[in-house]
Protein backbone atom coordinates (compact mmCIF):
# COMPACT_ATOMS: atom_id res chain seq x y z
CA UNK A 1 0.00 0.00 0.00
CA UNK A 2 3.12 2.48 0.36
CA UNK A 3 3.24 5.13 -1.92
CA UNK A 4 1.71 4.41 -5.01
CA UNK A 5 1.18 7.32 -8.00
CA UNK A 6 -0.95 10.29 -7.90
CA UNK A 7 -2.88 10.70 -11.83
CA UNK A 8 -4.77 13.51 -12.88
CA UNK A 9 -8.04 12.45 -14.54
CA UNK A 10 -10.93 14.03 -16.15
CA UNK A 11 -12.67 13.40 -12.83
CA UNK A 12 -9.65 14.67 -10.69
CA UNK A 13 -7.35 13.36 -8.69
CA UNK A 14 -7.43 9.26 -8.04
CA UNK A 15 -4.91 6.85 -6.73
CA UNK A 16 -4.09 4.98 -9.42
CA UNK A 17 -2.83 1.19 -7.38
CA UNK A 18 -6.44 1.71 -5.38
CA UNK A 19 -8.46 1.97 -8.65
CA UNK A 20 -7.41 -1.50 -9.65
CA UNK A 21 -10.26 -2.55 -7.42
CA UNK A 22 -11.03 -6.09 -8.80
CA UNK A 23 -7.16 -7.02 -8.61
CA UNK A 24 -7.06 -7.10 -5.53
CA UNK A 25 -8.56 -7.07 -1.82
CA UNK A 26 -9.73 -3.87 -0.31
CA UNK A 27 -7.26 -2.11 1.59
CA UNK A 28 -7.31 0.19 4.88
CA UNK A 29 -5.15 2.73 6.52
CA UNK A 30 -5.76 2.79 10.52
CA UNK A 31 -4.26 5.62 11.91
CA UNK A 32 -3.53 5.52 15.91
CA UNK A 33 -2.73 2.27 17.57
CA UNK A 34 -4.62 2.85 21.15
CA UNK A 35 -7.80 0.23 22.04
CA UNK A 36 -9.75 1.80 19.40
CA UNK A 37 -7.51 1.60 16.31
CA UNK A 38 -6.62 -1.66 17.03
CA UNK A 39 -9.46 -2.72 17.65
CA UNK A 40 -10.53 -1.49 13.95
CA UNK A 41 -7.50 -2.88 12.47
CA UNK A 42 -8.06 -6.59 13.65
CA UNK A 43 -11.91 -6.71 12.80
CA UNK A 44 -11.02 -5.56 8.84
CA UNK A 45 -7.86 -7.75 9.26
CA UNK A 46 -10.21 -10.94 10.13
CA UNK A 47 -12.38 -9.69 7.38
CA UNK A 48 -9.59 -9.83 4.82
CA UNK A 49 -8.95 -6.86 4.33
CA UNK A 50 -5.41 -5.41 3.52
CA UNK A 51 -4.64 -3.03 6.66
CA UNK A 52 -2.08 -0.96 7.55
CA UNK A 53 -1.85 0.84 11.00
CA UNK A 54 0.16 3.94 11.59
CA UNK A 55 1.23 4.42 15.37
CA UNK A 56 2.77 8.19 16.09
CA UNK A 57 4.89 6.66 19.00
CA UNK A 58 7.11 3.54 19.44
CA UNK A 59 4.62 1.67 21.46
CA UNK A 60 1.36 0.31 21.19
CA UNK A 61 -1.56 1.52 23.81
CA UNK A 62 -2.03 4.73 23.48
CA UNK A 63 -3.80 5.63 26.57
CA UNK A 64 -3.54 2.06 27.75
CA UNK A 65 0.12 2.53 28.80
CA UNK A 66 1.24 -0.32 31.34
CA UNK A 67 4.90 -0.19 32.48
CA UNK A 68 6.88 -2.74 33.80
CA UNK A 69 10.27 -1.18 35.16
CA UNK A 70 9.33 -1.90 38.77
CA UNK A 71 9.53 -5.53 37.92
CA UNK A 72 5.61 -5.64 37.73
CA UNK A 73 2.52 -4.29 35.84
CA UNK A 74 1.75 -1.04 37.16
CA UNK A 75 -1.12 1.65 34.48
CA UNK A 76 0.03 4.66 33.86
CA UNK A 77 -3.52 5.18 31.44
CA UNK A 78 -6.49 3.35 32.08
CA UNK A 79 -7.00 0.58 34.45
CA UNK A 80 -10.05 -0.17 35.31
CA UNK A 81 -12.47 -1.92 33.76
CA UNK A 82 -15.73 -0.17 34.35
CA UNK A 83 -18.68 -2.26 34.37
CA UNK A 84 -17.55 -5.95 35.42
CA UNK A 85 -20.35 -8.07 33.62
CA UNK A 86 -21.21 -10.34 30.50
CA UNK A 87 -22.39 -6.94 28.47
CA UNK A 88 -19.56 -4.95 28.27
CA UNK A 89 -17.88 -5.77 24.78
CA UNK A 90 -14.38 -6.54 26.68
CA UNK A 91 -15.56 -9.11 28.92
CA UNK A 92 -15.54 -11.92 26.56
CA UNK A 93 -11.77 -11.20 25.85
CA UNK A 94 -10.87 -10.15 28.77
CA UNK A 95 -11.98 -13.69 30.45
CA UNK A 96 -10.55 -15.77 27.51
CA UNK A 97 -6.83 -14.64 28.59
CA UNK A 98 -7.82 -15.15 32.43
CA UNK A 99 -6.31 -11.84 33.53
CA UNK A 100 -7.49 -11.13 37.12
CA UNK A 101 -9.73 -8.24 37.86
CA UNK A 102 -10.17 -6.51 41.45
CA UNK A 103 -13.19 -5.08 42.37
CA UNK A 104 -12.48 -1.93 43.64
CA UNK A 105 -16.53 -0.44 44.28
CA UNK A 106 -19.02 -3.18 44.54
CA UNK A 107 -22.01 -1.44 43.03
CA UNK A 108 -22.36 0.82 39.74
CA UNK A 109 -21.88 4.35 41.09
CA UNK A 110 -19.18 6.71 40.23
CA UNK A 111 -19.34 9.57 42.39
CA UNK A 112 -20.30 8.29 45.90
CA UNK A 113 -18.84 5.04 46.61
CA UNK A 114 -21.59 2.77 48.88
CA UNK A 115 -18.50 0.49 49.87
CA UNK A 116 -17.01 2.98 52.20
CA UNK A 117 -14.79 0.39 54.28
CA UNK A 118 -12.49 0.83 51.62
CA UNK A 119 -11.65 4.64 51.64
CA UNK A 120 -9.47 6.09 55.06
CA UNK A 121 -9.95 9.83 54.73
CA UNK A 122 -7.56 11.83 56.88
CA UNK A 123 -7.71 15.80 57.38
CA UNK A 124 -4.22 17.98 56.92
CA UNK A 125 -3.05 16.98 60.59
CA UNK A 126 -3.33 13.63 59.78
CA UNK A 127 -6.19 12.98 61.59
CA UNK A 128 -8.39 9.89 59.93
CA UNK A 129 -12.14 11.59 59.55
CA UNK A 130 -14.31 9.27 61.67
CA UNK A 131 -15.93 6.88 58.64
CA UNK A 132 -20.11 7.97 60.26
CA UNK A 133 -19.01 11.48 59.04
CA UNK A 134 -17.69 9.76 55.63
CA UNK A 135 -21.15 8.17 54.84
CA UNK A 136 -22.99 11.24 55.97
CA UNK A 137 -21.42 13.47 54.20
CA UNK A 138 -21.90 10.83 51.05
CA UNK A 139 -25.28 10.82 51.23
CA UNK A 140 -25.69 14.51 51.50
CA UNK A 141 -23.50 14.60 48.72
CA UNK A 142 -26.20 12.26 46.72
CA UNK A 143 -29.12 14.53 47.82
CA UNK A 144 -27.41 17.78 46.39
CA UNK A 145 -26.83 15.95 43.46
CA UNK A 146 -30.49 15.21 43.30
CA UNK A 147 -31.16 18.81 44.09
CA UNK A 148 -28.99 19.83 40.67
CA UNK A 149 -31.82 18.14 38.78
CA UNK A 150 -34.23 20.64 39.51
CA UNK A 151 -32.06 23.22 38.67
CA UNK A 152 -31.48 21.78 35.24
CA UNK A 153 -35.19 20.70 34.37
CA UNK A 154 -35.48 24.59 35.41
CA UNK A 155 -33.23 26.50 33.41
CA UNK A 156 -33.33 26.00 29.54
CA UNK A 157 -29.66 27.52 29.39
CA UNK A 158 -26.99 24.86 29.98
CA UNK A 159 -24.61 26.00 33.30
CA UNK A 160 -21.72 24.03 34.98
CA UNK A 161 -22.03 21.94 37.94
CA UNK A 162 -20.43 24.37 40.25
CA UNK A 163 -23.09 26.61 39.54
CA UNK A 164 -26.05 24.56 40.06
CA UNK A 165 -24.27 23.39 43.24
CA UNK A 166 -24.08 27.05 44.55
CA UNK A 167 -28.09 27.41 43.52
CA UNK A 168 -28.64 24.77 45.41
CA UNK A 169 -26.79 25.77 48.66
CA UNK A 170 -29.18 29.18 47.98
CA UNK A 171 -32.29 27.32 47.88
CA UNK A 172 -31.25 24.90 50.44
CA UNK A 173 -28.69 26.75 53.13
CA UNK A 174 -29.78 23.09 55.24
CA UNK A 175 -27.51 21.55 52.78
CA UNK A 176 -24.50 23.76 53.34
CA UNK A 177 -21.89 22.35 55.61
CA UNK A 178 -18.89 23.54 57.46
CA UNK A 179 -16.13 22.62 59.07
CA UNK A 180 -14.77 19.06 58.79
CA UNK A 181 -17.68 18.29 56.56
CA UNK A 182 -17.31 20.68 54.32
CA UNK A 183 -13.86 19.66 53.45
CA UNK A 184 -15.45 15.66 53.51
CA UNK A 185 -17.42 17.35 50.80
CA UNK A 186 -14.99 19.46 48.68
CA UNK A 187 -13.27 15.54 48.35
CA UNK A 188 -16.50 14.24 46.64
CA UNK A 189 -16.49 16.74 44.34
CA UNK A 190 -12.71 16.33 44.16
CA UNK A 191 -13.61 12.63 42.97
CA UNK A 192 -16.20 13.80 41.00
CA UNK A 193 -13.53 16.55 39.19
CA UNK A 194 -11.32 13.07 38.79
CA UNK A 195 -14.17 11.03 37.11
CA UNK A 196 -14.52 13.84 34.08
CA UNK A 197 -11.21 14.58 34.55
CA UNK A 198 -12.15 18.01 34.43
CA UNK A 199 -12.89 21.17 37.34
CA UNK A 200 -16.15 21.68 38.45
CA UNK A 201 -17.00 24.70 36.25
CA UNK A 202 -16.49 23.21 33.46
CA UNK A 203 -18.61 20.10 33.57
CA UNK A 204 -22.17 20.44 32.04
CA UNK A 205 -24.98 20.37 34.55
CA UNK A 206 -26.87 19.16 31.27
CA UNK A 207 -24.99 16.37 29.97
CA UNK A 208 -22.51 15.47 33.38
CA UNK A 209 -24.82 12.21 33.97
CA UNK A 210 -25.81 11.44 30.43
CA UNK A 211 -23.26 8.17 29.85
CA UNK A 212 -24.47 4.93 30.66
CA UNK A 213 -22.79 3.00 33.37
CA UNK A 214 -22.97 -0.73 32.34
CA UNK A 215 -23.47 -3.14 35.79
CA UNK A 216 -21.15 -4.97 37.93
CA UNK A 217 -18.89 -2.39 39.57
CA UNK A 218 -15.28 -1.39 38.83
CA UNK A 219 -12.71 -3.59 38.02
CA UNK A 220 -8.82 -3.06 38.51
CA UNK A 221 -6.77 -4.79 36.02
CA UNK A 222 -4.33 -6.74 38.38
CA UNK A 223 -2.03 -7.42 35.86
CA UNK A 224 -2.29 -4.07 33.64
CA UNK A 225 -4.23 -3.36 30.32
CA UNK A 226 -1.51 -4.45 28.02
CA UNK A 227 -2.10 -7.92 27.61
CA UNK A 228 -5.36 -7.14 26.23
CA UNK A 229 -3.89 -4.66 23.51
CA UNK A 230 -1.26 -7.14 22.01
CA UNK A 231 -3.73 -10.06 21.71
CA UNK A 232 -5.84 -7.93 19.50
CA UNK A 233 -2.57 -6.51 17.42
CA UNK A 234 -1.47 -9.98 16.71
CA UNK A 235 -0.84 -10.71 13.19
CA UNK A 236 -1.53 -6.50 12.27
CA UNK A 237 0.85 -4.99 9.48
CA UNK A 238 1.59 -2.03 12.35
CA UNK A 239 4.22 0.48 11.57
CA UNK A 240 5.46 2.31 15.62
CA UNK A 241 7.19 5.54 14.67
CA UNK A 242 4.59 7.08 12.31
CA UNK A 243 3.19 10.39 13.35
CA UNK A 244 0.59 10.78 10.36
CA UNK A 245 0.36 15.22 9.28
CA UNK A 246 -1.60 14.82 6.30
CA UNK A 247 -4.85 12.98 4.92
CA UNK A 248 -5.98 13.76 1.53
CA UNK A 249 -8.94 12.24 0.46
CA UNK A 250 -10.18 11.71 -2.94
CA UNK A 251 -13.03 9.80 -4.41
CA UNK A 252 -11.68 6.79 -4.62
CA UNK A 253 -8.95 6.61 -1.77
CA UNK A 254 -7.19 8.46 0.19
CA UNK A 255 -3.15 9.16 0.98
CA UNK A 256 -1.77 9.47 3.95
CA UNK A 257 1.46 11.30 4.75
CA UNK A 258 3.50 10.99 7.99
CA UNK A 259 6.00 13.02 9.58
CA UNK A 260 9.05 10.40 7.94
CA UNK A 261 8.13 11.30 4.93
CA UNK A 262 6.27 7.95 4.05
CA UNK A 263 3.20 8.01 2.11
CA UNK A 264 0.70 5.47 1.87
CA UNK A 265 -2.92 4.87 0.25
CA UNK A 266 -6.00 2.91 0.42
CA UNK A 267 -9.60 2.68 -0.53
CA UNK A 268 -10.18 4.28 3.21
CA UNK A 269 -8.66 5.35 6.27
CA UNK A 270 -10.12 4.81 10.04
CA UNK A 271 -8.99 7.67 12.09
CA UNK A 272 -8.72 6.62 15.89
CA UNK A 273 -6.12 9.67 17.36
CA UNK A 274 -7.02 11.25 20.43
CA UNK A 275 -9.42 14.25 20.28
CA UNK A 276 -6.94 16.19 21.76
CA UNK A 277 -4.59 15.55 18.54
CA UNK A 278 -7.38 16.73 16.10
CA UNK A 279 -8.03 20.42 18.31
CA UNK A 280 -4.31 20.75 18.03
CA UNK A 281 -4.56 20.57 14.12
CA UNK A 282 -1.58 18.05 14.35
CA UNK A 283 -3.07 16.46 11.25
CA UNK A 284 -3.98 18.46 7.95
CA UNK A 285 -7.24 17.11 5.85
CA UNK A 286 -7.25 17.82 2.36
CA UNK A 287 -9.87 18.77 1.43
CA UNK A 288 -10.54 20.07 4.65
CA UNK A 289 -13.33 18.16 7.36
CA UNK A 290 -17.04 19.85 6.30
CA UNK A 291 -17.69 22.22 9.32
CA UNK A 292 -19.74 20.01 11.21
CA UNK A 293 -17.14 17.68 11.64
CA UNK A 294 -14.44 20.38 12.83
CA UNK A 295 -17.73 21.68 15.71
CA UNK A 296 -17.80 18.63 16.92
CA UNK A 297 -13.71 18.45 17.38
CA UNK A 298 -13.62 22.13 19.01
CA UNK A 299 -16.57 21.98 21.52
CA UNK A 300 -16.24 18.53 22.81
CA UNK A 301 -14.11 19.27 26.28
CA UNK A 302 -11.22 17.10 26.81
CA UNK A 303 -9.87 16.66 30.50
CA UNK A 304 -6.37 15.87 32.49
CA UNK A 305 -6.02 13.25 34.82
CA UNK A 306 -2.78 12.08 35.78
CA UNK A 307 -0.99 9.50 37.53
CA UNK A 308 2.33 9.87 39.93
CA UNK A 309 2.94 6.22 40.79
CA UNK A 310 4.97 5.97 44.03
CA UNK A 311 6.81 2.42 44.90
CA UNK A 312 8.04 2.30 48.33
CA UNK A 313 10.48 -0.13 49.81
CA UNK A 314 7.61 -1.36 52.70
CA UNK A 315 3.53 -0.41 53.30
CA UNK A 316 3.13 1.45 55.96
CA UNK A 317 0.06 2.62 55.02
CA UNK A 318 -3.50 1.47 56.22
CA UNK A 319 -5.08 -1.90 54.32
CA UNK A 320 -7.68 0.37 52.44
CA UNK A 321 -7.98 0.45 48.52
CA UNK A 322 -8.51 4.33 48.78
CA UNK A 323 -6.37 7.30 51.40
CA UNK A 324 -7.75 10.26 50.64
CA UNK A 325 -7.02 13.84 51.94
CA UNK A 326 -9.82 16.41 52.34
CA UNK A 327 -8.75 20.02 52.25
CA UNK A 328 -11.58 23.48 51.87
CA UNK A 329 -11.31 23.24 48.37
CA UNK A 330 -11.29 20.36 45.38
CA UNK A 331 -8.21 21.65 44.63
CA UNK A 332 -6.63 20.98 47.61
CA UNK A 333 -7.78 17.34 48.18
CA UNK A 334 -6.05 14.32 46.64
CA UNK A 335 -6.69 10.45 46.61
CA UNK A 336 -4.00 7.60 46.20
CA UNK A 337 -5.37 4.15 45.04
CA UNK A 338 -3.46 1.49 46.87
CA UNK A 339 -2.14 -1.51 44.63
CA UNK A 340 -0.89 -3.12 47.89
CA UNK A 341 -4.40 -4.17 48.33
CA UNK A 342 -5.18 -4.59 45.00
CA UNK A 343 -2.13 -6.45 43.26
CA UNK A 344 -0.25 -7.02 46.45
CA UNK A 345 2.66 -4.10 45.04
CA UNK A 346 4.43 -1.55 47.70
CA UNK A 347 2.64 1.28 45.17
CA UNK A 348 0.17 4.01 45.92
CA UNK A 349 -0.94 5.91 42.98
CA UNK A 350 -1.90 9.60 43.13
CA UNK A 351 -4.05 10.72 41.00
CA UNK A 352 -4.84 14.17 40.02
CA UNK A 353 -6.82 15.88 37.63
CA UNK A 354 -8.63 19.18 36.08
CA UNK A 355 -6.34 22.09 36.75
CA UNK A 356 -4.04 20.55 39.86
CA UNK A 357 -3.30 17.65 37.02
CA UNK A 358 -2.22 20.46 34.66
CA UNK A 359 -0.38 22.90 37.15
CA UNK A 360 1.82 19.46 37.88
CA UNK A 361 2.60 18.80 34.41
CA UNK A 362 4.33 22.01 34.43
CA UNK A 363 6.98 20.59 37.06
CA UNK A 364 9.57 17.78 36.65
CA UNK A 365 8.82 14.35 37.37
CA UNK A 366 10.95 15.10 40.11
CA UNK A 367 9.12 17.89 41.48
CA UNK A 368 5.89 15.90 40.81
CA UNK A 369 6.57 13.28 42.71
CA UNK A 370 7.84 15.07 45.52
CA UNK A 371 4.38 16.93 45.72
CA UNK A 372 2.50 13.33 45.75
CA UNK A 373 4.77 12.09 48.65
CA UNK A 374 4.23 15.63 50.62
CA UNK A 375 0.00 15.04 50.03
CA UNK A 376 0.87 11.81 51.34
CA UNK A 377 2.99 12.78 54.14
CA UNK A 378 0.61 15.33 55.61
CA UNK A 379 -2.15 12.71 56.23
CA UNK A 380 1.29 9.50 57.02
CA UNK A 381 3.40 11.87 59.30
CA UNK A 382 6.18 9.02 59.33
CA UNK A 383 5.86 7.94 55.25
CA UNK A 384 9.65 6.94 54.46
CA UNK A 385 10.44 8.13 50.64
CA UNK A 386 9.38 6.31 47.76
CA UNK A 387 12.18 3.82 46.21
CA UNK A 388 11.02 4.41 42.36
CA UNK A 389 8.43 6.71 40.90
CA UNK A 390 6.67 7.35 37.27
CA UNK A 391 4.82 10.04 36.33
CA UNK A 392 2.52 10.59 33.55
CA UNK A 393 1.87 13.49 31.22
CA UNK A 394 -1.25 12.71 29.12
CA UNK A 395 -2.29 16.76 28.45
CA UNK A 396 1.01 17.56 27.06
CA UNK A 397 2.17 14.41 25.35
CA UNK A 398 1.86 15.49 22.03
CA UNK A 399 0.37 11.81 20.89
CA UNK A 400 -2.55 12.48 23.35
CA UNK A 401 -2.99 16.29 24.71
CA UNK A 402 -5.63 15.43 26.54
CA UNK A 403 -6.66 12.36 29.40
CA UNK A 404 -10.13 11.14 28.33
CA UNK A 405 -13.54 13.89 26.95
CA UNK A 406 -16.53 15.37 28.74
CA UNK A 407 -19.75 17.44 28.25
CA UNK A 408 -18.60 21.02 28.01
CA UNK A 409 -21.20 23.28 29.38
CA UNK A 410 -23.48 24.81 26.49
CA UNK A 411 -22.89 21.71 24.59
CA UNK A 412 -24.75 18.93 23.24
CA UNK A 413 -24.16 15.43 23.97
CA UNK A 414 -24.75 14.48 20.24
CA UNK A 415 -21.22 16.17 19.55
CA UNK A 416 -19.59 12.40 20.23
CA UNK A 417 -22.11 11.12 17.54
CA UNK A 418 -21.06 13.60 15.46
CA UNK A 419 -17.16 13.33 16.19
CA UNK A 420 -18.16 9.59 15.26
CA UNK A 421 -19.65 9.96 11.61
CA UNK A 422 -17.34 9.12 8.56
CA UNK A 423 -16.73 11.70 6.16
CA UNK A 424 -16.28 10.05 2.37
CA UNK A 425 -13.85 7.41 3.09
CA UNK A 426 -12.78 8.53 6.49
CA UNK A 427 -14.09 7.09 9.48
CA UNK A 428 -13.64 8.36 12.81
CA UNK A 429 -13.29 6.06 16.02
CA UNK A 430 -11.71 6.34 19.37
CA UNK A 431 -13.21 7.20 22.90
CA UNK A 432 -14.84 10.49 22.29
CA UNK A 433 -16.69 8.99 19.50
CA UNK A 434 -18.52 6.92 21.81
CA UNK A 435 -22.12 8.60 23.14
CA UNK A 436 -22.75 5.77 25.65
CA UNK A 437 -19.47 5.02 26.82
CA UNK A 438 -17.40 8.14 26.60
CA UNK A 439 -13.99 8.01 27.88
CA UNK A 440 -13.71 4.35 28.48
CA UNK A 441 -11.59 1.67 27.13
CA UNK A 442 -14.71 -0.60 26.19
CA UNK A 443 -15.94 2.63 24.33
CA UNK A 444 -12.92 3.13 22.25
CA UNK A 445 -13.42 -0.39 21.77
CA UNK A 446 -16.18 -0.11 20.48
CA UNK A 447 -16.08 2.37 18.14
CA UNK A 448 -13.26 0.53 16.48
CA UNK A 449 -15.60 -2.19 15.59
CA UNK A 450 -18.17 0.12 14.79
CA UNK A 451 -15.70 1.78 12.39
CA UNK A 452 -14.51 -1.21 10.80
CA UNK A 453 -18.02 -2.51 10.09
CA UNK A 454 -19.08 1.15 8.87
CA UNK A 455 -15.89 1.08 6.67
CA UNK A 456 -16.42 -2.25 5.61
CA UNK A 457 -19.58 -2.12 4.35
CA UNK A 458 -18.87 1.54 2.56
CA UNK A 459 -15.52 0.12 0.81
CA UNK A 460 -17.90 -2.66 -0.21
CA UNK A 461 -20.09 -1.56 -1.77
CA UNK A 462 -17.85 0.81 -3.61
CA UNK A 463 -16.23 -2.83 -4.86
CA UNK A 464 -19.79 -3.80 -5.72
CA UNK A 465 -19.77 -6.98 -3.61
CA UNK A 466 -22.32 -5.51 -1.04
CA UNK A 467 -26.15 -5.53 -2.02
CA UNK A 468 -27.68 -3.63 1.02
CA UNK A 469 -25.92 -0.62 2.53
CA UNK A 470 -26.98 0.16 6.14
CA UNK A 471 -24.55 2.55 7.65
CA UNK A 472 -24.85 2.49 11.52
CA UNK A 473 -26.17 5.84 12.75
CA UNK A 474 -27.59 6.84 16.37
CA UNK A 475 -30.91 6.94 17.14
CA UNK A 476 -32.24 10.31 17.01
CA UNK A 477 -29.33 12.18 16.11
CA UNK A 478 -29.68 15.07 13.82
CA UNK A 479 -26.42 14.64 11.29
CA UNK A 480 -26.21 17.25 7.50
CA UNK A 481 -27.41 15.19 5.08
CA UNK A 482 -24.59 15.55 2.30
CA UNK A 483 -26.16 17.17 -0.57
CA UNK A 484 -24.22 18.12 -3.73
CA UNK A 485 -25.02 20.34 -7.04
CA UNK A 486 -23.19 19.29 -10.15
C1 LIG B 1 -4.81 8.60 33.45
C2 LIG B 1 -5.93 7.90 32.74
C3 LIG B 1 -6.71 6.98 33.41
C4 LIG B 1 -7.75 6.33 32.75
N1 LIG B 1 -8.45 5.37 33.43
C5 LIG B 1 -9.35 4.63 32.76
C6 LIG B 1 -9.89 3.48 33.36
O1 LIG B 1 -9.52 3.11 34.48
N2 LIG B 1 -10.82 2.78 32.66
C7 LIG B 1 -11.22 3.14 31.41
O2 LIG B 1 -12.10 2.47 30.85
N3 LIG B 1 -10.68 4.21 30.80
C8 LIG B 1 -9.72 4.95 31.43
N4 LIG B 1 -9.11 5.97 30.80
C9 LIG B 1 -9.54 6.33 29.44
C10 LIG B 1 -8.97 5.34 28.41
O3 LIG B 1 -7.59 5.19 28.61
C11 LIG B 1 -9.23 5.87 27.02
O4 LIG B 1 -10.61 6.19 26.87
C12 LIG B 1 -8.88 4.87 25.92
O5 LIG B 1 -7.70 4.16 26.20
C13 LIG B 1 -8.73 5.66 24.62
O6 LIG B 1 -8.43 4.81 23.56
P1 LIG B 1 -8.35 5.41 22.09
O7 LIG B 1 -7.97 4.30 21.20
O8 LIG B 1 -9.57 6.19 21.82
O9 LIG B 1 -7.18 6.50 22.15
P2 LIG B 1 -5.64 6.30 22.46
O10 LIG B 1 -5.43 5.16 23.38
O11 LIG B 1 -5.11 7.61 22.90
O12 LIG B 1 -5.03 5.91 21.06
C14 LIG B 1 -4.75 6.85 20.06
C15 LIG B 1 -3.42 6.50 19.44
O13 LIG B 1 -3.15 7.44 18.38
C16 LIG B 1 -1.75 7.71 18.40
N5 LIG B 1 -1.53 8.97 17.69
C17 LIG B 1 -1.67 10.24 18.15
N6 LIG B 1 -1.39 11.12 17.17
C18 LIG B 1 -1.08 10.40 16.07
C19 LIG B 1 -0.70 10.75 14.74
N7 LIG B 1 -0.62 12.02 14.36
N8 LIG B 1 -0.41 9.74 13.88
C20 LIG B 1 -0.49 8.44 14.24
N9 LIG B 1 -0.83 8.06 15.49
C21 LIG B 1 -1.15 9.03 16.39
C22 LIG B 1 -1.42 7.77 19.87
O14 LIG B 1 -0.05 7.62 20.12
C23 LIG B 1 -2.25 6.61 20.41
O15 LIG B 1 -1.55 5.40 20.41
C24 LIG B 1 -8.03 6.62 31.41
C25 LIG B 1 -7.25 7.54 30.73
C26 LIG B 1 -6.20 8.17 31.38
C27 LIG B 1 -5.33 9.13 30.61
Amino acid sequence: MESRIKTNSRKGFYYTNVDQQSERSPSVIVIGGGMAGIAAARALHDASFQVVLLESRDRLGGRIHTDYSFGFPVDLGASWLHGVCNENPLAPLIGRLGLPLYRTCEDNSVLYDHDLESYALFDMDGNQVPQELVTEVGKIFEMILQETDNVRQEFSEDMSILRALSLVFERKPELRLEGLSHKVLQWYLCRMEGWFAADADSISLKCWDQEELLPGGHGLMVRGYLPVIHTLAKGLDIRLGHRVTKIVRRYNGVKVTTENGKTFVADAAIIAVPLGVLKANVIKFEPKLPEWKEAAIADIGVGVENKIILHFKNVFWPNVEFLGVVSETSYGCSYFLNLHKAAGHNVLVYMPAGRLAKDIEKMSDEAAADFAFAQLKKILPDASSPIQYLVSRWGTDINSLGSYSFDAVGKPHGLYERLRVPVDNLFFAGEATSVLYTGSVHGAYSTGTMAAEDCRMRVLERYGELDIFQPVLEEGSVIPLLISRI
